[in-house]
């Protein structure tokens, strides 16, 4: 038997090392050590319900383990081979019975690509990793593939950045390996700060050798030898198990030097970020690789031609990454066949909110907002309606339930006036105000704002003044134009990404729920 404990940061919170520690000694008193493996996996997804475990070769899946229950499990399920059922997840609507993970919807809707890993492989494994065919993109793209036939490879993908951009990921590395240059470099910008959102730390916990895997081929397509990944110092768990992953793929000559006999030198170093949102934003995340102050700089000239230290840098996000290996592996064909035409692939989205199963998916793009939330997610608790969801963060606006069907891509979010964003996807109910929801992602980017330019210094303090006045009975009806004009002139004249999509959540609550503005207004005046 192998019995399988999810150590991603979820669980861990909720006590694994207390439940492994009991297994263990259970396992030992039993004496069966020599035929149970107790392994520590990445996050499975299912955080709300941890800490979680599998034992295979059943593959049983269980929730919300106990150090008290695991004598349980071992006396009934390990020695004696009977399921304990009353750990097992049920259904909310069902009293069909459980026990793996292919008959829980929350999983049975999802298609993984990135997250293919997480909770299943021990991810300071190298050797699980392997198995699991990470390295063999990199392999393929050493001894078969020209760096150019690598980019068309994933030009013809239609992969778009998964950091909430979406620009084609081999569009910006055909920019870069036009560019002559000395030196060029791979960043993995890991420095994910939106609020409830926890896509990138659980890909670097669970699988980090996907991404070590990703930003390889990446450097050999544009002839970047050095990459850093830049990850915010709270995230302990993911740092230490990505820098072991660095460790093991050097020893075994997967970073360094002369990778697979071709010739190619690619390596790797961490960053740690001090937490600061704006430099989730490219170009102040490269002013702090280069111990600058993280003020984002002018665009042009854009990272792919002037980056880090002025070198030709392309910056993916984690999850792009977290793609590149199995789409080597599997062909553009394959990779385009899932998701839709302009955003072919999954998305990877944290649920969290007014949400029955808070946790980690990775859906198809297109897929109906309404299947993510009330399929997967289990729809909202309490017996409360579902009022809006707010993708992008506080980069993203919400989508009220009129909108419930839009189908999950780059291009739809955008026509109802929010945006992908990195993947968190927070859940509202009937209970939530709107307005206060809008100023809490306000105060989070004055807050976050680094104070470069006027218009975002100053402009999110003025709109924050506004808000609070409206929220406080002391507005006026003018004040909703008011927040609108402010909004779209930050829109267009801040430096950075920050501020041009500050005002997005105040925009889009007025553009949806410009009533609970009014009553605000009303009600005291
Ligand atoms: Fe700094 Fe805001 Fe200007 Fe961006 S938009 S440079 S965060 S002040």
């Amino acid at each position: 038997n192998h019995v399988l404990v999810c150590a991603g940061t979820g669980c861990t919170a909720s006590g694994t090392e207390r439940v492994k520690k009991a297994l263990i000694e259970e396992i030992k008193k039993h004496n069966l050590e020599d035929e149970v493996k107790v392994v520590e996996t990445g996050c499975f997804g299912f955080c709300r319900f941890g800490p979680n475990m599998v034992v295979y070769p059943e593959g049983v899946f269980y929730t919300r383990v106990k150090p008290e229950d695991v004598p349980e499990l071992v006396e009934e399920h390990l020695l004696k081979g009977r399921i304990v059922e009353r750990l097992l997840f049920k259904e909310p609507d069902t009293t069909k019975i459980t026990a793996t993970t292919d008959d829980i919807k929350f999983f049975k809707k999802q298609t993984r690509i990135a997250l293919r890993n997480c909770g299943h492989i021990n991810p300071e494994s190298i050797e699980e990793a392997i198995a699991r065919d990470v390295y063999f993109g990199l392999g393929k793209v050493l001894t078969e593939m020209t760096p150019e036939q690598v980019i068309e490879e994933v030009l013809k993908s239609g992969l778009r950045g998964r950091g909430g951009g979406g620009f084609p990921t081999g569009l910006k590395w055909k920019f870069a390996a036009k560019e002559e240059a000395d030196q060029k470099y791979i960043v993995c910008n890991a420095d994910e700060g939106d609020p409830g959102a926890f896509m990138d730390r659980s890909i670097l916990e669970g699988d980090p050798h996907s991404v070590i895997e990703g930003m390889a081929i990446a450097g050999y397509a544009i002839g970047a030898t050095k990459g850093y990944i830049y990850c915010r110092a709270e995230y302990p768990l993911a740092i230490k198990r990505v820098k072991k992953a660095i460790e093991d793929a050097r020893k075994l000559g997967l970073l360094g030097f002369n990778l697979f006999g071709s010739g190619f030198d690619f390596d790797i170093e961490v960053r740690l970020g001090a937490g600061a949102f704006v430099c989730g934003e490219e170009t102040a995340l490269l002013n702090s690789i280069e111990g600058k102050r993280g003020e984002p700089r002018p665009k042009p000239p854009y990272p792919a031609s002037s980056g880090l230290w002025g070198k030709p840098t392309i910056i993916n996000n984690v999850e792009t990454l977290a793609n590149l290996g199995t789409i080597i592996r599997k062909g553009w064909e394959w990779f385009r066949s899932i998701g839709t035409e302009k955003s072919p692939g999954t998305k990877v989205f944290a649920l969290a909110g007014k949400i029955k199963n808070n946790g980690l998916v990775e859906v198809p793009m297109g897929t109906r907002l309404g299947e993510v939330i009330f399929d997967i997610g289990g729809g909202i608790p309490n017996g409360k309606k579902f009022k809006a969801a707010q993708t992008g963060g506080p980069s993203g606006g919400c989508i009220p339930i009129e909108h419930l069907n839009v189908p999950i891509d780059y291009d739809s979010l955008i026509e109802l006036g929010t945006m992908m964003g990195s993947g968190g996807l927070i859940v509202m109910d009937e209970d939530t105000c709107m307005v206060d929801l809008a100023k809490f992602f306000l105060e989070f980017v004055k807050d976050e704002s680094c104070g470069k330019c006027t218009a975002c210094r100053i402009g999110i303090t003025r709109m924050l003044e506004i808000l609070d006045r409206i929220t406080k009975g002391k507005g006026k009806m003018e004040d909703i134009d008011l927040l609108i004009e402010l909004g779209e002139d930050i829109k267009a004249s801040a430096l950075c990404g920050l501020g041009q999509t500050a005002p997005n959540p105040v925009l889009s609550t007025i553009r949806y729920f410009r009533d609970e503005y009014e009553s605000h207004i009303k009600n005291h005046y």
